[in-house]
């Protein structure tokens, strides 16, 4: 049985205190902290864990240091000791990253008035990370000879953090605490309706990877269905002080932009004023974002986004040649859910980036419904703390809050993974120069799991071979991603699991016969199936990739 199986099993069979509906950040340390402090918890969302707004984010976890513009304090306080929570909870998994922002003549800040603003932030922020700086413009020549100096004045560097790997793969860590501390999680489940009687939920769940439908059971409610609260609260007949809007932002993945040592964020002001970056990710850079009102939850990169940011960045960037839609790697689009007070209109009048990027939790207690309206993913500890005060209200008991349902395992334990790592000379297995030693991979992205596959890789050293030349994944990887990760259809994997999808070339990963192999590893027999459906049909497999497959596989496929 899958661990899938194995969970909507659960799901259609166990009475829970909480159904927390939707599998972004926000349901998702939902669940973690409700599951960590002895409720029994089950998460549900109807695509993969994390796929709507949670893989579309900047990867930063963040103060906000351009909300100091709107003078939103209270907001960046708040945010900057969720931010140092974070990098103190995650030390491998969010690291401290500088921001390089080069100001202009066209800039609204002088390099001195903006240095002010650093160093205020860096109060602010309780000095939890390095010393903000102002920079001269011959420091920015030498330090990042890709930014174009001509018209720059001068520039600040002040601190933040980045996730190492990818959101999608932070959320699903929360969702892996989640299951670990009891709870029932399954991906690609939707709740098409609930109703409550006599003191219960009864919901209808659709399995939307097998079709069926069951109903499970709770007695409270937590809706953190992102950019879709207000659907289900209309729903259920509920009705809420706030309510969500949506605001549109883009990235585009090219290749490196920076210098290899620059390992840091340039900022930039756009046309409009607005800050924009370049974000490092591996050997790629990610370009964004925008900030557009949009009035559906669903969009897409549009060749106004495209020719937008690169309009900027060739502007100020000096590059071997100007970007261009050749240089696309990968997209990704998504909509911010801000929330705003329902009484004060429909916000056409005000200027839409200065909407503030706070959460507000709301509760029905007539029936048992905690909504979560916005959010970041910087701020994600504070939900999480949040909903388990207002779960306890509504009548759930809870354990005392440990502030173990969060982070990465002790210092001591990290010290003997390094050391048996260490003992069995894992670095040398790794193939390519430019990627990070297997041994730091292997403990940010599995942490304690991480033991069974140095155990598996002395067992079988072929377990450290890379599978997919251009990626950076090995075996073992594989095996624990389909045994642990719940991956249940391949683009899971490939884009939330790992960030495979991001950063190499679509062409690359068609002309790839290791993916066959990661099919079979995660998918056994249902292989083929799994992969027509990634490339959208049967006929659509590359043929390198069916080349791949057994050869009496490739066979049927051929044959249609
Ligand atoms: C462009 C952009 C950049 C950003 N950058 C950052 C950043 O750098 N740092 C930061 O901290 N924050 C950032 N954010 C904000 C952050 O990404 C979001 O606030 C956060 O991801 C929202 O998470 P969520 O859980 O509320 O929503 P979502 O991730 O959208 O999750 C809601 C889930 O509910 C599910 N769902 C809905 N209805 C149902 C149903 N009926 N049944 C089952 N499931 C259902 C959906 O499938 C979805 O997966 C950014 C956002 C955007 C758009």
């Amino acid at each position: 049985m899958t661990l899938r199986d194995h969970h909507l099993h659960r799901l259609g069979r166990e009475h829970f205190d909480t159904l927390v509906i939707g599998g972004g950040i926000n349901g998702a340390v939902a669940a973690a902290s409700l599951a960590g402090r002895g409720a029994s918890v089950a998460i549900v969302d109807r695509g993969d864990f994390g796929h709507f707004t949670s893989q579309a984010s900047s990867n930063l976890v963040w103060g906000g240091f351009k909300y100091l513009e709107n003078y939103e304090l209270p907001l960046v306080f708040k945010l900057c000791r969720s931010r140092n929570r974070l990098m103190t909870a995650y030390p491998d998994n969010i690291k401290q990253i500088g921001f390089y922002a080069a100001l202009d003549e066209s800039s609204p800040y002088t390099p001195r008035f903006a240095g002010l603003g650093a160093l205020a932030y860096w109060i602010i922020g309780l000095f939890g990370t390095k010393r903000p700086r102002v920079l001269s413009t011959e420091q920015i020549e030498r330090e990042e000879p890709a930014i174009d100096t001509s018209n720059v004045l001068g520039g600040i560097e002040y601190y933040d953090g980045i996730l190492v790997d990818n959101d999608a793969r932070f959320v699903f860590s929360f969702v892996r605490a989640a299951i670990d501390a009891g709870a029932a999680a399954a991906n690609y489940v939707e709740m098409v309706g609930a109703e409550r009687r006599d003191g219960r939920w009864t919901a209808t769940l659709r399995d939307v990877d097998g079709g069926r439908e069951f109903t499970t059971t709770a007695t409270t409610i937590v809706n953190a269905a992102g950019p879709f609260v207000d659907d289900l609260n209309q729903q259920w007949g509920l009705s809420t002080q706030h309510r969500i809007v949506y605001s549109k932002g883009i990235h585009l993945v090219v290749p490196r932009l920076t210098t290899t040592e620059h390992h840091k964020v340039l900022a930039f002001f756009d046309d409009s004023q607005r800050l924009f970056y370049v974000i490092p990710m591996g050997r790629r850079s990610v370009i964004g974002t925008t900030d557009t009102r949009v009035d559906t939850p669903f969009t897409e990169v549009t060749d106004d986004d495209i020719d937008f940011l690169f309009e900027q960045i060739n502007a100020r960037m000096d590059l071997p040649a100007p970007l261009t839609r050749a240089d696309i790697i990968a997209e990704r689009s998504g909509v911010r859910p801000l929330v705003v007070e329902r009484r004060s209109g429909d916000h056409a009048d005000v200027d839409w980036t200065k909407l503030s990027r706070k959460h507000a939790i709301e509760t029905d207690t007539t029936r048992a419904v905690v909504t979560i309206f916005g959010g970041k993913l910087t701020d994600c500890i504070n939900v999480g703390e949040e909903v388990a005060d207002e779960i306890e209200r509504l009548g759930v008991p809870l354990e005392p809050d440990l502030r173990n349902w969060y982070g990465e395992p002790a210092p001591a334990t990290r010290e003997e993974f390094y050391r048996q790592a260490r003992l069995m000379q894992l670095d040398r297995y790794r193939t390519k120069a430019d990627t990070e030693p297997l041994t730091d991979r292997l403990w940010r992205r599995y942490g304690r799991r991480a033991f069974a596959m140095l155990e598996a890789i002395r067992e079988d050293p072929t377990m450290a071979e890379d599978v997919m030349g251009s990626a950076d994944y090995i075996r073992v990887e594989l095996h624990a991603a389909a045994r642990t990760e719940m991956v249940t259809r391949l683009e899971d994997f490939m884009r939330r699991r790992s960030k495979i999808d991001l950063v190499i070339r679509d062409d690359d990963i068609a002309a790839s016969e290791g993916l066959a192999d990661v099919a079979r590893i995660l998918f056994g027999d249902d292989a083929e199936r799994r992969l027509a459906e990634y490339f959208g049909g049967h006929d659509r497999i590359p043929t390198a990739v069916r080349r791949g497959l057994d050869p009496s596989v490739a066979g049927r496929v051929d044959a249609g």
